[in-house]
């Protein structure tokens, strides 16, 4: 760290100003965190898909239930050319013997795998805006991922992170507010060891209720929360949602148009989501409007025939 890291204050008006010593609050987080911290298979390894499979496993469960799920996960199906070779069911199946929250987690992910392989050949994409194109891949999961796999991630801005950004640096809770300031604090290019430390801090010390003395928490004499007496966490929801973008799925559409002269309705559907059900939210309503937007672009050309509704490029 050096003065450099000093930190002008924030100047977009709704953020708290950081700490000037902005090097020092880094230097004391990275190195609580390399003195200690707990351990966990898959901060051992730099597998881009043992860590997908981590990230994937721990958005439902707890962690100290994942590892085994994981550990037995990537026995069975260590590369992604063997998970995408899976039989979709028994990925399912395993999910739900180990009790992994939503099945359509281990469709994803199995879809992943068959994208990863696919897509590019067998080697993970690296950046979080590629990894992003993964199925049931967001942007949480694409930044851990590019972190802990590639130390190429932004700052990772889950729950923990912004109860540790609110009460240190009374940040507002606000998500851009908290992306903002998560950038801002962490290092450059060190994305690997800061997310990591910053999620051990508010796993640990910065919990629901606060240990701020008992885990020696690095961040005291910066604050805000330690110093009023004002712990109060951010109202925020405990599952990160599944958040396919509708320029994901447009891209889905027209690569699969292109691979084919037409397609109906439902089967283009349930090749661009798993959870593709044509009477349900993400169905065939839902699918028109996909379609509509791309024809009024130019891009496809919808036909109704016999009832039945088809796409082809134009
Ligand atoms: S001092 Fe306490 S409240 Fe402040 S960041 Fe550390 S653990 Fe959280």
């Amino acid at each position: 760290m050096t003065d450099s890291d000093a930190a002008a204050p924030l100047d977009d008006g709704d953020a708290p100003e950081l700490p000037a010593d902005l090097g020092a609050v880094r230097e004391a987080l990275v190195d609580w965190y390399e003195a200690d911290h707990r351990e966990f298979p898959w901060r051992r390894t730099e597998d881009p898909y043992e860590i997908l499979v981590s990230e994937v496993m721990s958005q439902q469960t707890q962690l100290d239930r994942v590892v085994p799920a994981w550990e037995d996960f990537v026995e069975r199906w260590p590369t992604t050319a063997a998970l995408a070779a899976a039989d979709r069911g028994d990925v399912v199946a395993f999910w739900s013997d180990h009790s992994l929250g939503y099945n359509n987690r281990a469709k994803y992910l199995h879809e992943a795998a068959g994208q990863v392989e696919d897509d590019y050949g067998g080697a993970f994409p690296e950046t979080p805006e590629e990894l992003r194109e993964l199925m049931g891949v967001g942007p949480y999961t694409a930044n851990a991922v590019a972190s802990f796999a590639f130390n190429n991630g932004d700052a990772v801005v889950d729950t923990n992170v912004k109860r540790v950004l609110h009460r240190a640096f009374a940040v507002p809770d606000d998500d851009a507010a908290f992306e903002r300031v998560a950038s801002r604090v962490m290092p450059e290019g060190e994305s690997r060891v800061w997310n990591n430390a910053i999620m051990e801090l508010g796993g640990v010390a910065c919990g629901t209720t606060p240990r701020c003395d008992e885990a020696g928490c690095p961040w005291r004499e910066w604050c805000h929360a330690y110093q009023t007496g004002d712990f109060t966490a951010p109202d925020v929801p405990e599952q990160p949602s599944f958040e396919g973008s509708r320029r994901q799925f447009r891209g889905r559409v027209v690569r699969l148009l292109g691979e084919h002269d037409e397609m109906d309705l439902d089967t283009l559907g349930h090749r661009i989501r798993v959870d593709y059900t044509p009477d349900g939210k993400h169905g065939r309503e839902w699918l028109r409007g996909l379609l509509s937007d791309l024809a009024d672009d130019g891009l496809v050309q919808i036909e109704e025939r016999n009832g039945q509704t088809t796409a082809r490029l134009r």
